[in-house]
């Protein structure tokens, strides 16, 4: 047996912190993470240093990234990530390293992780909502995740939320849902907050802050939040809903108050009575064992 075949090297990308790790027998080794303006700095030899720099050996190479991907491994639209756009770090790896290369969206390898270690035996179908810098989801259907013909499936951050304040995003549309419920979008609402009251709050305390100017920030938070998540449940019916990311996994987020307005604003009796919402319990180490597990279906 080869003794490289169940190594991988998988990188995490995300809007503000890069990841990555080699796993083996879905164990990491190696992990470090990184502020992602490394990458805008160095663009694609960011990856082939780390690789170049694994002893060992690798049997494939797993990216996960905050961007549309096309099929081939096309980087099409990475709206908060430019310095990797419209790159095909697939075809540039596997020519390189003569091993195969996923390169899927970041939030795939976050809800295959969660769903890999903790659901896998309890349920077939789920349905992930990651919030960091950006909203981001995914969906499991029948144990694989589901990425559309082109790579670009369940892309939510992006469709137009419809009580919107005619706000231009990255993508070149406007009103993206994730304009309204992501870190970013906490960013603009404490910046408009200072400048309209004089305080300064830090993100952290956004939810737990009582003051009423904040008020009309935190609706729209919520009220878009919960228009995106409400719709996917209703759409896929999943039974089981993971929400996590570095927004809603702080110390002071109220996540059952948002699990009890996505109830309120669901379809009844089903798919409400029959459907599970957990916080996503994983962290930057288990994203990459997703990304591992996440090759491993599809190597299958
Ligand atoms: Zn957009």
């Amino acid at each position: 047996m080869n003794p490289i075949k169940d190594r991988v090297i998988v990188f995490d990308v995300g809007g503000t912190k890069t990841t990555y790790g080699t796993v083996e027998n879905a164990v990491i080794s190696n992990f470090k993470k990184v502020n992602s303006d490394i990458i805008n700095k160095k663009g694609v030899d960011f990856f082939t240093e780390i690789i170049d720099n694994t002893e060992g050996g690798i049997s494939g190479i797993i990216i996960g990234v905050p961007a549309v991907v096309d099929n081939n491994g096309k980087i099409l639209s990475a709206p908060n990530l430019k310095s990797i756009e419209r790159h095909n770090l697939k075809d540039l790896l596997k020519e390189k390293y003569s091993v195969p290369v996923f390169i899927t969206r970041d939030v795939n390898l976050q809800l295959f992780g969660e769903y890999s270690t903790f659901y896998k035996d309890d349920y077939s179908n789920a349905l992930g909502i990651f919030i960091g810098t950006g909203l981001g989801a995914s969906v499991i259907i029948n144990k694989k995740i589901f990425t559309g013909i082109n790579g670009a499936a369940v892309e939510i951050g992006h469709v137009k939320y419809p009580a919107g304040n005619n706000i231009k995003c990255n993508c070149g549309k406007t009103d993206c849902i994730e304009l309204y419920s992501s870190g970013m979008a906490l960013d603009r609402y404490i910046k408009n907050y200072k400048e309209e009251t004089g305080k300064d709050i830090t993100k952290e305390f956004f939810f737990s802050c009582d003051d009423k100017d904040l008020d009309k920030y935190k609706k729209l938070f919520f009220d878009s939040l919960v228009f995106s998540v409400s719709t996917l449940v209703n759409l896929f019916d999943p039974g089981l809903v993971i929400i996590g990311g570095g927004v809603i996994n702080a110390d002071k987020f109220p996540f059952d108050k948002l699990v009890d307005l996505i109830k309120s604003d669901l379809r009844k009796p089903l798919p409400l009575e029959n459907t599970d919402f957990r916080l996503s319990q994983l962290n930057y180490e288990s994203n990459i064992i997703g990304g591992y597990y996440f090759f491993k279906s599809i190597n299958l």
